[in-house]
């Protein structure tokens, strides 16, 4: 499972009872982003979750694609987030305090840690075969962004 399928709304209740439509806990569930992310969900909510609710949408569902929400841009963003909050020298317990102001979402801390030890031996494969193959520059790229994750 994607650490994004991991990524739980914090008020999932008081969202669903606002919004009076059911939708799953997690945060990129086809449905939440169906639900909660359109105008009509959006309207429904009071203004401090639609602050949120709407923050979220602006950074991960911005893209341009046909078949948005459910193209895969939202994932990879989210993703990309994670990893700098990481880059910028904070660990799991703190990753999941700052999405949670961010976008009152939460994840495990255990489950953050795990996504980022995959992330971190994931750039190893590829520095190994970047300089197998005498890739030098990218490589070295690779290698950079895997110390970022590591101090
Ligand atoms: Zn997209």
């Amino acid at each position: 499972m994607a650490i994004t399928d991991k990524i739980y709304l914090k008020n999932h209740r008081q969202l669903v009872s606002q919004i009076e439509t059911s939708f799953p806990k997690s945060a990129f569930s086809g449905a939440t982003l169906d639900i909660l992310f359109t105008g009509e969900g959006l309207a429904k909510l009071d203004t401090a979750s639609r602050d949120r609710v709407l923050d979220f949408a602006e950074d991960f569902l911005d893209c341009d694609c046909q078949s948005n929400p459910h193209c895969g841009c939202a994932e990879r963003k989210f993703i990309a987030y994670l990893l700098e909050l990481r880059a910028e020298g904070l660990g799991p317990d703190a990753i999941v305090d700052v999405m949670g102001d961010d976008y009152m979402v939460y994840a495990y801390p255990g489950d953050v840690l795990s996504f980022l030890d995959d992330s971190v031996r994931t750039l190893e494969a590829a520095e190994r075969l970047a300089d197998v193959d005498g890739r030098e520059n990218e490589g070295q790229r690779i290698r950079r962004k895997r110390r970022e994750l590591t101090r």
